[in-house]
């Protein structure tokens, strides 16, 4: 049996030091605004696990208006989607995920950010895509005002 998700999410821009993608601290001269820690590729993926699993979205689980998930680190999240696939037996085959923004150039970290949600998803390198893509300047990524991110995944069945 497999199961296939989408999942898609935008933070924007506010003043900072710092972004977090994929569970990697990046240094950059803006951060990301949000009630967690506003890892928008990690919720992009969340929600495509989400999304495959037909349990909703990831506000629909870590509301937004819940204190607990103040600053929360978004792993938290994955790790809890990732269990709810192990409940049911099922696993990743392979994520897919897009990050779309001007700036951070997201090519000197790819490398790096295979490599967590490889760590975290306990999934080999060669099953995980990260891309990057700009907006050609057009739109509020092009204005740089934000990023958005875009997953696809699918999962199998183990036994
Ligand atoms: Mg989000």
């Amino acid at each position: 049996m497999f199961r296939i998700g989408t999942g898609f999410d935008v933070h924007a821009f506010e003043p900072g030091n710092k972004i977090y993608l994929c569970g990697v601290e990046i240094p950059f001269d803006k951060s990301l605004a949000g009630h967690s820690d506003a890892d928008v590729a990690l919720h992009a993926l969340t929600d495509a696990i989400l999304g495959a699993l037909a349990l909703g979205d990831i506000g629909l689980h870590f509301p937004d208006t819940d204190k607990k998930w103040k600053k929360a680190d978004s792993v938290i999240f994955l790790n809890w989607s990732i269990t709810q696939a192990k409940k049911r037996k099922l696993k990743l085959s392979n994520i897919d995920l897009t990050i779309i923004c001007e700036k951070p150039k997201i090519n000197s970290y790819r490398e790096k950010l295979i490599l967590n949600l490889s760590k975290i998803c306990s999934l080999e390198h060669d099953r995980i895509n990260v891309k990057a893509t700009t907006t050609e300047r057009l739109g509020f990524t092009g204005r740089e005002e934000g990023i958005a991110s875009l997953c696809s995944i699918l999962l199998h069945e183990t036994n």
